[in-house]
């Protein structure tokens, strides 16, 4: 009922309580512990359709244990490869140490690594949205301007069946790396951009049958030949770094550069054993802040890392689920305004200090070109398999867990 003692125009009814802007894995799962939560959402996706490209494939525990909460994980379990250890190889010793992880069994109800597409992950999330009566998931729609009025936000919407202006509590930036959301509200996103681009050769080749001592995933030691090979639902990842000196782009991809590439790992096989192949450039960059009053970035948009370790949509999907706990507290009426700042520190320095830290020295212990240091790697990599306490700090840490305590 209006309030006939009121002035001034009319302020239009919010469309829901939180916009997610950006579909991926970050701003799906998000949003679904949004919804499943009690809050309304809307979630704008440029695209169509979830890309198939070949990104991440490594779901850590403690993600497992957030997807679980949102009904996603035996699902995606049932996908996916289980990895029950790792490995640290050198290109030409082989085989380093095989780090189990049922050492965690006692810390989490998933200790493995679970091997499956993020796009697997993605599409679950979106046709879980599809089934919440909170929530609205709009394709094709792409978010171009965005203002904050009166504590609350408007986006304009460019494309889709909710053109227009739509306004909300509360927007949440998942829109990746080139993120309008943090350039539209001027937020810097500082670091660098590798020198070297990644290239990932897929294919079916049963590895595990020409190299039986391998694991599901593995990292390869070596000042030039370092690789990472990895098990997925349908085959095997190799990655290998591209350096300036191999040349443009179309050179990298070239097929017969590619195919020398593969026959470094694979030295019998022809260019018909490979699926697919994917170039990247890897930077290591972080936005100045997460949160802008009640705007709030997520996943790619607030942090980018090199995918030596898979962390990357993991800790985006650990920032946008612990922000949505803390937004449905303030649904229910909590005070939370302390609680968004301290999410916004904490989720900024674990990409820093955490993510950042760790995936930088994954890589550099791969290609370190030191004989000396590379020798006290290998020690310090074998001691790990000897030592039962040294082994379980070390993967509560590659596994993430203990980026979520304290
Ligand atoms: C080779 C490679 C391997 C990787 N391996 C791993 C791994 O094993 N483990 C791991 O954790 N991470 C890994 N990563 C990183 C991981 O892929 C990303 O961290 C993850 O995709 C980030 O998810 P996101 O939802 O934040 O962003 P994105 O996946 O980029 O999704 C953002 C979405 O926003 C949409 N969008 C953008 N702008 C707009 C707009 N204006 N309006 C509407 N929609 C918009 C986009 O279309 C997109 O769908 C890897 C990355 C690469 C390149």
């Amino acid at each position: 009922m209006s309030d006939p003692t009121a002035t001034g125009p009319a302020v239009p009814p919010l469309d829901a309580d939180v916009i997610v802007v950006g579909g991926g894995p970050v701003g799906a799962t998000t949003a679904l512990k949004l919804a499943r939560g009690g809050m309304r959402v809307i979630v704008l996706e440029q695209r169509e359709a979830t890309g198939l490209e070949e990104r991440a494939t490594t779901f850590h525990p403690p993600t497992l244990e957030m997807l679980d909460d949102l009904g996603l994980a035996e699902p995606l379990i049932e996908r996916g490869v289980r990895a029950d250890s790792y490995q640290f190889r050198d290109a030409k010793l082989g085989k380093i140490v095989d780090l189990r992880f049922d050492i965690l069994s006692g810390d989490t109800r998933f200790p493995f690594r679970l091997q499956c597409e993020q796009s697997v992950m993605t599409r679950m999330a979106i046709a879980a949205l599809d089934e919440e009566p909170l929530a609205e998931y709009h394709p094709n729609s792409r978010v171009g301007t965005i203002r904050r009025i009166d504590g609350h936000v408007e986006v304009d919407v460019q494309s889709g069946p909710r053109r227009g202006t739509i306004r909300a509590a509360h927007l949440v930036g998942a829109d990746g790396m080139r993120s309008t959301v943090r350039e539209q509200l001027g937020i810097g996103f500082h670091g660098h951009t590798y020198p070297e681009r990644f290239l990932v050769i897929s294919t079916q080749v049963p590895l595990q049958e020409e190299l039986p001592d391998i694991a599901y995933v593995n990292y390869i030691a070596d000042p030039v030949d370092w690789h990472v090979l990895m098990r997925n639902p349908s085959g095997w990842r190799i990655l290998f770094p591209a350096p300036p000196s191999w040349g443009s782009d179309e050179d990298v991809l070239a097929p017969d550069n590619v195919l020398r590439q593969f026959r470094r790992v694979l030295p019998d096989r022809d260019a018909d054993a490979i699926d697919w192949v994917t170039l990247y450039e890897v930077h290591r960059k972080v936005a100045d802040r997460l949160r802008d009053g009640s705007t709030y970035l997520v996943g790619d948009a607030a942090h980018v890392n090199n995918p030596m370790g898979g962390m990357g949509m993991n800790s985006g999907v650990h920032d946008g689920y612990l922000l949505a706990e803390i937004l449905l507290r303030g649904h229910a009426g909590e005070e939370v305004d302390a609680d968004l700042d301290r999410w916004a520190e904490r989720r900024r320095a674990v990409a820093l200090d955490f993510v950042g830290k760790e995936t930088e020295g994954n890589w550099s212990a791969l290609r370190d070109d030191d004989e000396q240091r590379r020798a006290a790697q290998r020690a310090a990599w074998e001691a790990l398999g000897a030592d039962d306490e040294a082994r379980h700090e070390f993967l509560l840490t590659s596994s993430m867990l203990s980026s979520l305590r304290g």
